[in-house]
Protein backbone atom coordinates (compact mmCIF):
# COMPACT_ATOMS: atom_id res chain seq x y z
CA UNK A 1 0.00 0.00 0.00
CA UNK A 2 1.54 2.95 -1.18
CA UNK A 3 1.73 5.37 -3.89
CA UNK A 4 2.45 3.58 -7.33
CA UNK A 5 4.77 4.55 -10.30
CA UNK A 6 3.87 4.68 -14.12
CA UNK A 7 4.83 1.49 -14.50
CA UNK A 8 2.99 -0.02 -11.50
CA UNK A 9 0.27 1.93 -12.68
CA UNK A 10 0.22 0.44 -16.34
CA UNK A 11 0.82 -3.10 -15.01
CA UNK A 12 -2.22 -2.54 -12.36
CA UNK A 13 -4.62 -2.20 -15.86
CA UNK A 14 -3.80 -6.08 -16.40
CA UNK A 15 -6.61 -7.09 -14.05
CA UNK A 16 -8.75 -9.24 -16.01
CA UNK A 17 -11.19 -6.07 -17.21
CA UNK A 18 -13.54 -6.24 -19.64
CA UNK A 19 -12.75 -3.71 -22.20
CA UNK A 20 -13.92 -3.24 -26.15
CA UNK A 21 -12.57 -1.09 -28.98
CA UNK A 22 -13.49 -0.79 -31.94
CA UNK A 23 -14.80 -4.60 -32.13
CA UNK A 24 -12.60 -5.85 -29.84
CA UNK A 25 -11.73 -7.22 -26.60
CA UNK A 26 -8.57 -5.63 -25.31
CA UNK A 27 -7.30 -7.39 -22.15
CA UNK A 28 -4.12 -4.49 -21.68
CA UNK A 29 -5.26 -0.48 -22.68
CA UNK A 30 -1.47 0.54 -22.15
CA UNK A 31 -0.54 -1.23 -25.11
CA UNK A 32 -3.76 -0.95 -27.01
CA UNK A 33 -2.87 1.91 -29.98
CA UNK A 34 -6.36 3.76 -29.60
CA UNK A 35 -5.89 3.64 -25.84
CA UNK A 36 -2.49 3.49 -24.93
CA UNK A 37 -1.61 7.61 -24.92
CA UNK A 38 -4.56 7.93 -22.24
CA UNK A 39 -2.80 5.45 -20.28
CA UNK A 40 0.91 6.93 -21.06
CA UNK A 41 -0.48 10.43 -19.89
CA UNK A 42 -1.95 9.24 -16.66
CA UNK A 43 0.98 6.99 -15.89
CA UNK A 44 3.48 10.36 -16.57
CA UNK A 45 1.40 11.77 -13.48
CA UNK A 46 1.57 8.86 -11.77
CA UNK A 47 5.79 9.74 -12.13
CA UNK A 48 5.21 13.04 -11.44
CA UNK A 49 3.44 13.00 -8.37
CA UNK A 50 5.46 9.51 -7.03
CA UNK A 51 7.13 10.11 -3.69
CA UNK A 52 8.68 6.58 -2.32
CA UNK A 53 7.87 6.89 1.28
CA UNK A 54 5.04 4.35 2.20
CA UNK A 55 2.92 6.60 4.05
CA UNK A 56 2.42 9.50 1.35
CA UNK A 57 -0.08 10.08 -0.75
CA UNK A 58 -1.35 11.31 -3.60
CA UNK A 59 -2.44 15.59 -3.74
CA UNK A 60 -5.35 14.11 -5.78
CA UNK A 61 -6.72 12.95 -2.71
CA UNK A 62 -6.85 15.84 -0.82
CA UNK A 63 -10.08 17.02 0.35
CA UNK A 64 -9.57 20.84 1.33
CA UNK A 65 -11.22 22.62 4.05
CA UNK A 66 -10.25 25.52 2.91
CA UNK A 67 -9.90 28.05 0.13
CA UNK A 68 -6.23 28.08 1.26
CA UNK A 69 -6.26 24.73 1.18
CA UNK A 70 -8.18 24.23 -2.05
CA UNK A 71 -5.04 27.05 -3.86
CA UNK A 72 -2.70 24.54 -1.99
CA UNK A 73 -3.88 21.43 -4.06
CA UNK A 74 -4.23 23.54 -7.05
CA UNK A 75 -0.60 23.87 -7.08
CA UNK A 76 0.44 20.42 -5.72
CA UNK A 77 -1.56 19.21 -9.11
CA UNK A 78 -0.04 21.77 -11.36
CA UNK A 79 1.35 20.09 -14.62
CA UNK A 80 -0.85 16.90 -13.20
CA UNK A 81 -4.01 17.63 -14.70
CA UNK A 82 -5.52 14.74 -17.60
CA UNK A 83 -9.12 13.10 -17.07
CA UNK A 84 -7.99 10.03 -14.33
CA UNK A 85 -6.65 13.06 -12.01
CA UNK A 86 -10.07 14.56 -13.12
CA UNK A 87 -12.29 12.32 -12.26
CA UNK A 88 -10.87 10.67 -8.82
CA UNK A 89 -11.11 14.54 -7.84
CA UNK A 90 -14.51 14.66 -8.69
CA UNK A 91 -15.67 11.81 -7.42
CA UNK A 92 -13.84 12.26 -4.08
CA UNK A 93 -14.96 15.36 -3.87
CA UNK A 94 -18.90 14.76 -4.50
CA UNK A 95 -19.17 11.82 -1.83
CA UNK A 96 -17.36 13.69 0.82
CA UNK A 97 -19.92 16.96 -0.11
CA UNK A 98 -22.60 14.01 0.57
CA UNK A 99 -21.37 12.13 3.37
CA UNK A 100 -22.62 14.35 6.33
CA UNK A 101 -25.73 14.61 4.25
CA UNK A 102 -26.12 11.01 3.79
CA UNK A 103 -25.42 10.11 7.53
CA UNK A 104 -28.69 11.09 7.84
CA UNK A 105 -29.94 8.07 6.19
CA UNK A 106 -27.95 5.98 7.65
CA UNK A 107 -25.14 7.25 9.69
CA UNK A 108 -22.80 4.03 8.68
CA UNK A 109 -23.17 5.80 4.77
CA UNK A 110 -20.62 8.48 6.19
CA UNK A 111 -17.98 5.99 7.66
CA UNK A 112 -18.14 3.87 4.72
CA UNK A 113 -17.29 6.82 2.32
CA UNK A 114 -14.47 7.68 4.39
CA UNK A 115 -13.13 4.30 4.41
CA UNK A 116 -13.73 4.23 0.77
CA UNK A 117 -11.67 7.35 -0.03
CA UNK A 118 -8.92 5.63 2.53
CA UNK A 119 -8.78 2.32 0.73
CA UNK A 120 -8.27 4.31 -2.59
CA UNK A 121 -6.03 6.82 -1.77
CA UNK A 122 -3.55 4.08 0.08
CA UNK A 123 -3.64 2.36 -3.26
CA UNK A 124 -3.25 5.20 -5.27
CA UNK A 125 -6.34 4.40 -7.60
CA UNK A 126 -7.78 6.51 -9.91
CA UNK A 127 -11.84 6.44 -9.77
CA UNK A 128 -14.20 6.73 -12.78
CA UNK A 129 -17.40 9.00 -12.15
CA UNK A 130 -20.52 6.57 -13.30
CA UNK A 131 -23.45 8.47 -13.30
CA UNK A 132 -25.34 9.30 -16.75
CA UNK A 133 -27.98 6.18 -16.89
CA UNK A 134 -29.21 5.37 -20.77
CA UNK A 135 -32.38 6.86 -19.72
CA UNK A 136 -34.78 5.58 -22.61
CA UNK A 137 -37.35 7.64 -22.68
CA UNK A 138 -37.28 11.04 -20.72
CA UNK A 139 -40.82 12.08 -19.77
CA UNK A 140 -41.10 8.66 -18.18
CA UNK A 141 -39.66 7.80 -14.83
CA UNK A 142 -37.51 4.58 -14.60
CA UNK A 143 -40.13 2.22 -13.43
CA UNK A 144 -42.54 3.11 -15.94
CA UNK A 145 -39.00 2.51 -19.21
CA UNK A 146 -40.07 -0.02 -21.87
CA UNK A 147 -37.20 -1.89 -19.99
CA UNK A 148 -35.95 -1.39 -16.40
CA UNK A 149 -32.04 -1.56 -17.16
CA UNK A 150 -32.70 1.52 -18.67
CA UNK A 151 -31.69 3.19 -15.33
CA UNK A 152 -29.20 1.09 -13.20
CA UNK A 153 -30.82 -0.86 -10.26
CA UNK A 154 -30.45 -3.07 -7.46
CA UNK A 155 -31.72 -6.55 -9.15
CA UNK A 156 -31.01 -8.54 -5.92
CA UNK A 157 -29.48 -9.02 -2.63
CA UNK A 158 -27.63 -11.12 -0.16
CA UNK A 159 -26.91 -10.65 3.56
CA UNK A 160 -23.41 -9.66 2.04
CA UNK A 161 -24.47 -7.01 -0.59
CA UNK A 162 -26.54 -6.60 -3.71
CA UNK A 163 -26.75 -6.96 -7.29
CA UNK A 164 -27.01 -3.96 -9.51
CA UNK A 165 -27.96 -4.24 -13.19
CA UNK A 166 -28.16 -1.33 -16.27
CA UNK A 167 -25.85 0.50 -18.38
CA UNK A 168 -24.09 4.08 -16.99
CA UNK A 169 -22.81 5.63 -20.62
CA UNK A 170 -20.07 8.13 -21.54
CA UNK A 171 -18.15 7.04 -18.80
CA UNK A 172 -14.71 9.20 -19.23
CA UNK A 173 -11.45 6.94 -18.75
CA UNK A 174 -12.96 3.88 -17.24
CA UNK A 175 -11.22 1.54 -18.76
CA UNK A 176 -7.56 3.39 -17.97
CA UNK A 177 -8.80 3.71 -14.05
CA UNK A 178 -9.81 1.29 -11.05
CA UNK A 179 -12.48 2.08 -9.73
CA UNK A 180 -16.60 2.84 -10.73
CA UNK A 181 -18.12 5.16 -8.35
CA UNK A 182 -21.78 4.83 -8.88
CA UNK A 183 -24.40 7.43 -8.55
CA UNK A 184 -27.83 8.07 -9.52
CA UNK A 185 -28.50 10.11 -12.28
CA UNK A 186 -30.93 12.66 -10.76
CA UNK A 187 -33.84 12.07 -7.72
CA UNK A 188 -35.87 9.51 -6.98
CA UNK A 189 -39.36 9.03 -5.60
CA UNK A 190 -41.04 6.99 -3.31
CA UNK A 191 -41.56 3.33 -5.57
CA UNK A 192 -38.00 3.52 -6.97
CA UNK A 193 -36.14 2.29 -4.02
CA UNK A 194 -34.11 -0.24 -6.84
CA UNK A 195 -32.86 2.65 -8.29
CA UNK A 196 -31.94 4.83 -5.38
CA UNK A 197 -28.26 3.76 -5.83
CA UNK A 198 -24.67 4.72 -5.05
CA UNK A 199 -21.51 2.92 -3.96
CA UNK A 200 -18.12 1.70 -5.96
CA UNK A 201 -16.76 -1.51 -7.69
CA UNK A 202 -13.59 -1.97 -9.12
CA UNK A 203 -13.61 -1.90 -13.15
CA UNK A 204 -12.77 -5.49 -13.15
CA UNK A 205 -15.64 -6.98 -11.16
CA UNK A 206 -17.72 -9.63 -12.87
CA UNK A 207 -20.17 -8.22 -14.90
CA UNK A 208 -18.84 -4.93 -15.85
CA UNK A 209 -18.46 -5.00 -19.25
CA UNK A 210 -16.76 -1.42 -21.09
CA UNK A 211 -17.57 -0.63 -24.87
CA UNK A 212 -15.09 2.55 -25.78
CA UNK A 213 -15.06 5.19 -28.09
CA UNK A 214 -12.44 7.74 -28.49
CA UNK A 215 -11.40 10.81 -30.83
CA UNK A 216 -7.66 9.66 -30.77
CA UNK A 217 -6.31 9.68 -34.11
CA UNK A 218 -5.31 6.48 -35.85
CA UNK A 219 -2.31 6.31 -38.12
CA UNK A 220 -2.49 10.33 -38.96
CA UNK A 221 0.89 12.24 -38.98
CA UNK A 222 1.17 13.47 -35.26
CA UNK A 223 2.16 17.20 -36.60
CA UNK A 224 -1.07 17.76 -37.55
CA UNK A 225 -2.94 16.25 -34.73
CA UNK A 226 -0.96 17.83 -32.04
CA UNK A 227 -3.46 17.76 -29.54
CA UNK A 228 -5.35 14.88 -29.63
CA UNK A 229 -2.32 12.83 -30.79
CA UNK A 230 -0.47 13.36 -27.11
CA UNK A 231 -3.58 13.53 -24.74
CA UNK A 232 -6.82 11.93 -25.51
CA UNK A 233 -8.98 10.15 -23.27
CA UNK A 234 -11.81 7.05 -24.32
CA UNK A 235 -15.28 7.57 -22.82
CA UNK A 236 -17.05 3.86 -21.79
CA UNK A 237 -21.02 2.61 -21.88
CA UNK A 238 -20.52 0.65 -18.70
CA UNK A 239 -22.70 -1.90 -18.63
CA UNK A 240 -23.57 -3.41 -15.33
CA UNK A 241 -24.46 -7.38 -15.93
CA UNK A 242 -25.76 -8.32 -12.21
CA UNK A 243 -22.26 -6.94 -10.93
CA UNK A 244 -21.86 -7.42 -6.59
CA UNK A 245 -21.40 -4.44 -4.72
CA UNK A 246 -20.53 -6.01 -1.35
CA UNK A 247 -22.05 -3.91 1.67
CA UNK A 248 -18.44 -1.96 2.83
CA UNK A 249 -18.76 -0.39 -0.52
CA UNK A 250 -22.72 0.67 -0.68
CA UNK A 251 -23.58 4.43 0.54
CA UNK A 252 -27.17 4.84 -1.13
CA UNK A 253 -29.44 2.14 -0.96
CA UNK A 254 -33.44 2.35 -1.25
CA UNK A 255 -33.56 6.00 0.29
CA UNK A 256 -35.10 7.75 -2.07
CA UNK A 257 -35.19 10.91 -0.89
CA UNK A 258 -31.29 10.98 -0.81
CA UNK A 259 -30.76 9.86 -4.77
CA UNK A 260 -30.45 13.83 -5.53
CA UNK A 261 -28.19 14.33 -2.60
CA UNK A 262 -25.46 12.26 -4.50
CA UNK A 263 -26.34 13.36 -7.86
CA UNK A 264 -26.54 17.42 -7.22
CA UNK A 265 -23.13 16.73 -5.68
CA UNK A 266 -21.60 15.03 -8.63
CA UNK A 267 -22.81 17.61 -10.98
CA UNK A 268 -21.28 20.33 -8.69
CA UNK A 269 -18.15 18.79 -8.59
CA UNK A 270 -18.01 17.63 -12.45
CA UNK A 271 -19.01 21.39 -13.40
CA UNK A 272 -16.32 22.61 -11.22
CA UNK A 273 -13.77 20.35 -12.24
CA UNK A 274 -14.71 21.46 -15.86
CA UNK A 275 -14.11 25.13 -14.85
CA UNK A 276 -12.35 26.02 -11.61
CA UNK A 277 -10.36 23.32 -10.33
CA UNK A 278 -7.07 24.08 -12.21
CA UNK A 279 -5.54 27.24 -13.34
CA UNK A 280 -7.33 28.41 -15.94
CA UNK A 281 -6.02 28.79 -19.55
CA UNK A 282 -8.40 27.72 -22.13
CA UNK A 283 -9.81 30.86 -22.93
CA UNK A 284 -6.60 33.03 -22.74
CA UNK A 285 -5.03 30.42 -24.97
CA UNK A 286 -8.59 31.09 -27.65
CA UNK A 287 -7.61 35.13 -27.27
CA UNK A 288 -3.76 34.12 -28.41
CA UNK A 289 -3.97 31.88 -31.31
CA UNK A 290 -7.01 34.65 -32.48
CA UNK A 291 -4.04 37.43 -32.05
CA UNK A 292 -1.08 35.27 -33.00
CA UNK A 293 -3.13 34.53 -36.41
CA UNK A 294 -4.63 38.25 -36.77
CA UNK A 295 -0.35 39.42 -36.46
CA UNK A 296 0.12 36.41 -39.01
CA UNK A 297 -2.29 37.36 -41.27
CA UNK A 298 -1.40 41.57 -41.54
CA UNK A 299 -4.87 42.65 -39.69
CA UNK A 300 -4.09 42.84 -36.27
CA UNK A 301 -4.50 46.56 -36.44
CA UNK A 302 -7.97 46.70 -38.27
CA UNK A 303 -10.73 47.78 -36.28
CA UNK A 304 -13.13 44.80 -36.60
CA UNK A 305 -10.10 42.39 -35.91
CA UNK A 306 -9.95 44.96 -32.74
CA UNK A 307 -13.10 44.53 -31.77
CA UNK A 308 -13.26 40.77 -32.24
CA UNK A 309 -10.64 40.45 -30.16
CA UNK A 310 -12.07 42.94 -27.51
CA UNK A 311 -14.98 40.08 -27.56
CA UNK A 312 -12.29 37.30 -27.04
CA UNK A 313 -10.71 39.27 -24.18
CA UNK A 314 -14.30 40.14 -22.22
CA UNK A 315 -15.18 36.51 -22.70
CA UNK A 316 -12.13 34.98 -21.44
CA UNK A 317 -12.04 37.66 -18.78
CA UNK A 318 -16.20 36.45 -17.46
CA UNK A 319 -15.03 32.83 -17.54
CA UNK A 320 -12.24 33.79 -15.02
CA UNK A 321 -14.44 36.06 -12.61
CA UNK A 322 -16.99 33.68 -12.64
CA UNK A 323 -14.60 30.77 -11.88
CA UNK A 324 -13.13 33.01 -8.70
CA UNK A 325 -16.26 34.00 -7.43
CA UNK A 326 -17.23 29.77 -7.36
CA UNK A 327 -14.04 29.81 -4.68
CA UNK A 328 -14.36 33.14 -2.72
CA UNK A 329 -18.01 32.25 -2.27
CA UNK A 330 -17.55 28.93 -1.35
CA UNK A 331 -18.71 27.15 1.92
CA UNK A 332 -18.26 24.10 3.88
CA UNK A 333 -20.60 21.32 4.95
CA UNK A 334 -20.81 19.60 8.21
CA UNK A 335 -17.66 17.33 7.69
CA UNK A 336 -15.75 20.99 6.98
CA UNK A 337 -15.26 19.85 3.73
CA UNK A 338 -15.01 22.77 1.28
CA UNK A 339 -17.55 23.12 -1.19
CA UNK A 340 -17.79 26.08 -4.07
CA UNK A 341 -20.23 28.41 -5.11
CA UNK A 342 -23.13 26.26 -6.92
CA UNK A 343 -24.89 29.42 -8.64
CA UNK A 344 -21.36 30.56 -9.17
CA UNK A 345 -20.08 27.14 -11.09
CA UNK A 346 -23.57 26.50 -13.38
CA UNK A 347 -24.13 30.55 -14.47
CA UNK A 348 -20.72 30.23 -15.48
CA UNK A 349 -20.45 27.06 -17.06
CA UNK A 350 -23.91 28.25 -18.67
CA UNK A 351 -22.38 31.39 -19.90
CA UNK A 352 -18.87 29.63 -20.93
CA UNK A 353 -20.33 26.79 -23.09
CA UNK A 354 -23.51 29.12 -24.42
CA UNK A 355 -20.88 31.48 -26.01
CA UNK A 356 -17.84 29.43 -26.63
CA UNK A 357 -18.73 28.56 -30.18
CA UNK A 358 -19.24 31.57 -31.22
CA UNK A 359 -15.93 32.38 -29.63
CA UNK A 360 -14.31 29.73 -31.78
CA UNK A 361 -16.46 31.09 -35.30
CA UNK A 362 -14.53 34.61 -34.18
CA UNK A 363 -10.91 32.85 -34.19
CA UNK A 364 -11.87 31.06 -37.59
CA UNK A 365 -12.97 34.08 -39.12
CA UNK A 366 -9.74 35.61 -38.24
CA UNK A 367 -7.08 32.77 -39.30
CA UNK A 368 -9.10 32.47 -42.34
CA UNK A 369 -9.67 28.79 -44.76
CA UNK A 370 -6.50 27.32 -43.97
CA UNK A 371 -7.48 26.20 -40.97
CA UNK A 372 -8.82 23.48 -42.97
CA UNK A 373 -6.88 23.49 -45.76
CA UNK A 374 -3.43 23.89 -44.68
CA UNK A 375 -0.93 21.62 -46.56
CA UNK A 376 0.12 18.44 -44.65
CA UNK A 377 3.63 19.05 -43.24
CA UNK A 378 4.85 15.99 -45.23
CA UNK A 379 4.36 17.48 -48.48
CA UNK A 380 5.61 20.69 -46.64
CA UNK A 381 9.01 19.13 -46.34
CA UNK A 382 9.32 17.55 -49.34
CA UNK A 383 12.14 19.21 -51.34
CA UNK A 384 10.23 19.40 -54.70
CA UNK A 385 7.47 21.09 -52.78
CA UNK A 386 8.89 23.17 -49.99
CA UNK A 387 10.38 26.39 -51.43
CA UNK A 388 7.21 27.27 -53.34
CA UNK A 389 5.10 26.36 -50.15
CA UNK A 390 8.13 28.56 -47.80
CA UNK A 391 7.45 31.65 -50.12
CA UNK A 392 3.79 31.52 -50.12
CA UNK A 393 3.43 30.83 -46.53
CA UNK A 394 5.11 33.11 -44.66
CA UNK A 395 4.57 36.44 -43.37
CA UNK A 396 6.51 39.13 -41.73
CA UNK A 397 7.06 37.68 -38.30
CA UNK A 398 6.28 33.98 -39.14
CA UNK A 399 7.69 31.88 -41.26
CA UNK A 400 5.70 29.27 -43.15
CA UNK A 401 6.25 26.57 -40.56
CA UNK A 402 5.26 28.48 -37.51
CA UNK A 403 2.00 29.73 -39.60
CA UNK A 404 1.73 26.06 -40.62
CA UNK A 405 1.84 24.96 -36.96
CA UNK A 406 -0.49 27.18 -35.62
CA UNK A 407 -3.39 25.99 -38.41
CA UNK A 408 -3.02 22.98 -37.58
CA UNK A 409 -2.91 23.29 -33.64
CA UNK A 410 -6.77 25.54 -34.31
CA UNK A 411 -7.55 22.55 -36.81
CA UNK A 412 -7.14 19.83 -34.55
CA UNK A 413 -8.04 21.39 -31.25
CA UNK A 414 -11.63 23.32 -32.93
CA UNK A 415 -12.28 21.68 -36.40
CA UNK A 416 -11.28 17.95 -36.30
CA UNK A 417 -12.28 15.26 -34.16
CA UNK A 418 -11.21 16.78 -30.93
CA UNK A 419 -12.48 20.11 -31.92
CA UNK A 420 -16.41 18.61 -31.87
CA UNK A 421 -15.81 16.33 -28.89
CA UNK A 422 -14.90 19.37 -26.89
CA UNK A 423 -17.78 21.42 -28.17
CA UNK A 424 -20.11 18.57 -27.38
CA UNK A 425 -18.20 17.67 -23.79
CA UNK A 426 -18.45 21.39 -22.94
CA UNK A 427 -22.17 21.86 -23.35
CA UNK A 428 -22.94 17.95 -22.11
CA UNK A 429 -20.18 17.37 -19.22
CA UNK A 430 -21.91 17.64 -15.81
CA UNK A 431 -25.60 17.91 -17.18
CA UNK A 432 -26.73 19.50 -20.17
CA UNK A 433 -27.07 23.40 -20.74
CA UNK A 434 -30.86 22.98 -19.78
CA UNK A 435 -29.51 21.47 -16.35
CA UNK A 436 -27.52 24.90 -15.72
CA UNK A 437 -30.04 26.92 -16.22
CA UNK A 438 -32.77 24.51 -13.68
CA UNK A 439 -29.44 24.84 -11.08
CA UNK A 440 -28.93 28.24 -11.30
CA UNK A 441 -32.39 29.36 -10.90
CA UNK A 442 -32.91 26.89 -8.26
CA UNK A 443 -30.26 28.84 -6.55
CA UNK A 444 -30.61 32.37 -7.40
CA UNK A 445 -31.93 34.76 -4.56
CA UNK A 446 -35.69 35.78 -6.67
CA UNK A 447 -37.05 37.22 -3.64
CA UNK A 448 -34.14 39.94 -2.97
CA UNK A 449 -34.41 40.48 -6.52
CA UNK A 450 -37.92 41.39 -6.20
CA UNK A 451 -37.45 43.18 -3.08
CA UNK A 452 -34.98 45.81 -5.06
CA UNK A 453 -36.92 46.25 -7.63
CA UNK A 454 -40.39 46.88 -5.11
CA UNK A 455 -37.86 49.46 -3.46
CA UNK A 456 -36.38 50.72 -6.27
CA UNK A 457 -40.23 51.40 -8.12
CA UNK A 458 -41.07 52.41 -4.65
CA UNK A 459 -44.25 49.75 -4.83
CA UNK A 460 -43.02 47.89 -1.53
CA UNK A 461 -43.17 48.49 2.13
CA UNK A 462 -39.40 49.31 2.22
CA UNK A 463 -39.41 52.27 -0.99
CA UNK A 464 -36.27 53.75 -1.55
CA UNK A 465 -35.61 57.92 -0.99
CA UNK A 466 -33.29 57.55 -4.04
CA UNK A 467 -34.38 55.29 -6.18
CA UNK A 468 -30.64 54.58 -6.84
CA UNK A 469 -30.03 51.11 -5.33
CA UNK A 470 -30.92 48.45 -7.55
CA UNK A 471 -31.05 50.30 -10.56
C1 LIG B 1 -17.24 13.63 -23.62
C2 LIG B 1 -18.24 13.38 -22.53
C3 LIG B 1 -17.79 12.83 -21.33
C4 LIG B 1 -18.70 12.49 -20.34
N1 LIG B 1 -18.24 11.92 -19.20
C5 LIG B 1 -19.11 11.44 -18.30
C6 LIG B 1 -18.66 10.74 -17.15
O1 LIG B 1 -17.46 10.60 -16.90
N2 LIG B 1 -19.57 10.21 -16.31
C7 LIG B 1 -20.89 10.34 -16.55
O2 LIG B 1 -21.67 9.82 -15.76
N3 LIG B 1 -21.37 11.02 -17.62
C8 LIG B 1 -20.50 11.57 -18.49
N4 LIG B 1 -20.96 12.25 -19.59
C9 LIG B 1 -22.39 12.30 -19.84
C10 LIG B 1 -23.02 13.65 -19.58
O3 LIG B 1 -23.07 13.92 -18.21
C11 LIG B 1 -24.42 13.57 -20.20
O4 LIG B 1 -24.24 13.46 -21.59
C12 LIG B 1 -25.26 14.75 -19.84
O5 LIG B 1 -25.63 14.68 -18.49
C13 LIG B 1 -26.50 14.81 -20.71
O6 LIG B 1 -27.19 13.58 -20.66
P1 LIG B 1 -27.78 12.93 -22.00
O7 LIG B 1 -26.68 12.88 -22.99
O8 LIG B 1 -28.43 11.66 -21.63
O9 LIG B 1 -28.85 13.97 -22.51
P2 LIG B 1 -30.27 14.29 -21.85
O10 LIG B 1 -30.11 14.64 -20.42
O11 LIG B 1 -31.21 13.21 -22.14
O12 LIG B 1 -30.67 15.57 -22.64
C14 LIG B 1 -31.10 15.53 -24.01
C15 LIG B 1 -32.18 16.60 -24.20
O13 LIG B 1 -33.39 16.17 -23.57
C16 LIG B 1 -33.85 17.18 -22.65
N5 LIG B 1 -34.47 16.46 -21.53
C17 LIG B 1 -33.93 15.47 -20.78
N6 LIG B 1 -34.80 15.05 -19.85
C18 LIG B 1 -35.93 15.78 -20.02
C19 LIG B 1 -37.21 15.79 -19.37
N7 LIG B 1 -37.49 14.96 -18.37
N8 LIG B 1 -38.12 16.68 -19.80
C20 LIG B 1 -37.85 17.53 -20.81
N9 LIG B 1 -36.66 17.56 -21.47
C21 LIG B 1 -35.72 16.70 -21.08
C22 LIG B 1 -32.58 17.94 -22.26
O14 LIG B 1 -32.89 19.26 -21.80
C23 LIG B 1 -31.82 17.96 -23.58
O15 LIG B 1 -32.31 18.99 -24.39
C24 LIG B 1 -20.08 12.69 -20.56
C25 LIG B 1 -20.52 13.32 -21.72
C26 LIG B 1 -19.62 13.67 -22.70
C27 LIG B 1 -20.10 14.33 -23.97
Amino acid sequence: MAMMTGDQYRESLKDGRVTFIEGERCDDPSTHPLLKTAVDVAAGIYDKLYKPDPDAYSPIFWIPQSKEEMQQRQEALRGAADMTSGTTSVSVMAIAMAAPELAKANPVYRERIYNYIDYCRKNDLRLAETVTDAKGNRKLRPTQQHDPDQYLHVVDRTPDGVYVRGCKMHISAASIEHELVIFPTKSMRPGEEAYAFGGAVPVNAPGVTIINTTYAPHDEDKRHYPVSSRRNTPEGFVVFDDVFVPNERIWLDGETEYAGTLASALGLWERTAGGAMQPREAEDRLVGLAALMAEANGVANEPHIQDKLATLMIFATMCRAGHEAAWANATTNEDGNLIPSTIFISATKYYQHELEDRMVDILHDIAGTMVTNAPTMADFEHPDLRPGLEKLLETPGFTAEERLKLYHYIRDTTADALGGWSSVTGKQAGGGQFAQRMVTARNYDMERAKAIARRTVGIGQEALATGKEGA
